[in-house]
């Protein structure tokens, strides 16, 4: 593990003293020329130039989205800095920066907004805090913009609802297209648009991926359980975060989807055109771009004849679908209409749950005692079912169903309050370690508090961006990697399916018999 400062966690969370500039060197590698053309962005020669006229291009680039979104316009102008939010982002809390509060963060942008957009800020800049547009001004924005994980937990404590992620968005779509775009970001998308997941993993490597799976299931339960891939007539289509593929507890989720569809009697397949959930065009603010990655999940339904179409674990790219699927790259008119369009996985375990279909023996999970850790994408940005705070029981009712311990974490991290894990909008890169530490703290403190109150041993998330942050993070803060698991992980062990263990019977039988 690499050295830094990690933060101390506390009995109950402390507002820090603020620390001018303490993450002022924290900034994103810069895409350089083969990420941005790849993305169809403009570059220099060197990454972290600023491209010829860059200052007009800015404003250019300002106006026209202070027209088009009118939440951003009313959120330049609203603020009456009532300080309800500066102690809301994990971030602050975390790096005691105090540009990683919420209104400091929006205020790099609304700075240049009053300098060139309100009449005051034109005549009397310094009355209002208007600022001219200079490269130190790009360079802040470019490091704390990358410092916000459009996580949205500020906007639920502002009494305006100013939501910073929107903000971010704005401003990251901006500095790409004056030739600050982000490297981790820029050079996935590409991936996706060309082969189809954010790790670039062809066809072949996926067929290889997925076989080996069903092996491997089959040796351990003595079940077939299938995990196709571009199965033309299958019914549903599952669209999945490219992790659940390989990575660490994530694969175990996907295990978990397999069993529950093999139980449900249900026929359906992975895509190898749309074999990604994430979509991040979101993490950018490029509209265009979050388009494409779904017209994908269209193309493929439709050339697979599917009816429905759902979607695992993880986080943004629920935001997404939740939100904009239907925008993006509807009309999903031939699709089922007597289900929901997308649905979440959850929902579907949950139903089969409901329905008793499913043969489940809790004790199978009886050596954690777990907690749950609501994604922020999902919890302040959708639901899953179609209840207000649905997005909150959902995937609550489905551990309890499967899990014997369970205990939920402080009241005040968790449902719309929730902490983001550290890494997400786009900020799961190694470049910024650091950050993701530190960001992490309020979640993990109120982890180790609910650990030590009751005896939590396992925390499950349904994200993918936040079960790898906690696989990498959780050691520095004297955890295991493996105390982070996926839901459907604990339903994949709870869940009994027919002839399971029949093959490990019949050869104990005739064992007994010789
Ligand atoms: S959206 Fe989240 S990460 Fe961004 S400023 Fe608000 S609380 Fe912090
Ligand atoms: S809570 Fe809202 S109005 Fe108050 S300072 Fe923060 S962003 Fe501004």
């Amino acid at each position: 593990m690499a050295d830094y400062e990690i933060p101390e966690t506390r009995e109950f969370p402390i507002i820090p003293s603020i620390m001018e500039g303490a993450m002022a060197h924290s900034t994103p590698f810069v895409a350089g020329e083969e990420f941005q053309s790849d993305m169809g962005f403009p570059f220099t020669e060197e990454p972290g130039q600023l491209i010829e006229g860059w200052k007009e291009r800015f404003l250019e680039l300002m106006e026209e989205k202070l027209s088009k979104y009118r939440s951003l316009q009313v959120f330049m102008d609203i603020c009456v800095k009532c300080g309800a939010c500066t102690d809301k982002c994990h971030y602050f809390i975390g790096t005691a920066d105090p540009k990683n509060m919420p209104v400091a963060r929006q205020d790099l942008l609304r700075q240049v907004y009053r300098r060139y957009f309100t009449f005051a800020g034109k005549h009397f800049p310094k009355l209002v805090g208007a600022v001219d547009l200079t490269e130190d001004v790009i360079k802040d924005m470019y490091s704390y913009y990358h410092q916000c994980s459009e996580c949205r937990r500020c906007a639920v404590f502002c009494p305006f609802g100013i939501d910073t992620a929107e903000v971010t968005m704005a401003a990251r779509d901006m500095l790409a297209m004056i030739g600050m775009g982000q490297k981790y970001s820029n050079q996935i998308i590409p991936k996706v648009h060309k082969i189809g997941n954010n790790l670039g993993l062809p066809e072949p490597a996926l067929v290889d991926t997925l076989e080996g799976l069903e092996e491997e299931v089959e040796d351990d339960i003595g079940v077939k359980v299938r995990f196709p891939l571009d199965e033309k007539g299958a019914e549903i289509l599952l669209v999945t975060p490219s992790a659940d593929f390989f990575a660490e507890p994530h694969i175990d989720g996907l295990i978990g989807y397999g069993k529950v569809f093999h139980a449900a009697g249900v026929t359906w397949t992975m895509s190898s055109k749309a074999s990604e959930a994430a979509n991040f065009g979101l993490f950018i603010g490029s509209y265009e771009h979050m388009r494409q990655i779904s017209l994908r999940i269209r193309d493929a339904a439709k050339e697979l004849g599917v009816k429905r179409i759902i979607f695992g674990e993880c986080g943004h790219a629920w935001r997404v679908a939740y939100n904009h699927l239907n925008t993006l790259a509807g009309p999903w008119d031939f699709l089922d209409q007597n289900y929901p369009i997308p649905q979440h996985i959850l929902e579907f375990t949950k139903d089969c749950l409901d329905r008793d279909i499913l043969n489940i023996d809790k004790s199978e999970n009886d050596h954690m005692t777990l907690t749950f850790h609501d994604s922020c994408n999902i919890a302040r940005a959708s639901r899953i079912g179609d209840t207000p705070g649905s997005q909150f029981t959902t995937p609550r009712q489905v551990i309890q169903a499967v899990c014997n311990n369970y205990h939920d974490m402080s009241q005040d991290t968790i449902h719309d309050q929730t902490f983001c894990c550290g890494g997400g909008g786009g900020l799961l890169t190694d470049d910024l370690m650091e950050l993701r530490i530190k960001g992490a703290q309020p979640r993990m403190e109120a982890l180790k508090n609910v650990s030590k109150d009751h005896g939590v041993t396992h925390m499950a998330a349904i994200c993918a961006i936040c079960k790898s942050q906690f696989t990498k993070v959780l050691p520095y803060y004297g955890m295991t990697m493996d105390q982070i698991v996926s839901v459907h992980q604990l339903v994949s062990n709870a869940i009994i399916l027919e002839g399971q263990g029949e093959e490990a019977a019949d050869s104990d039988d005739t064992e007994a018999a010789a």
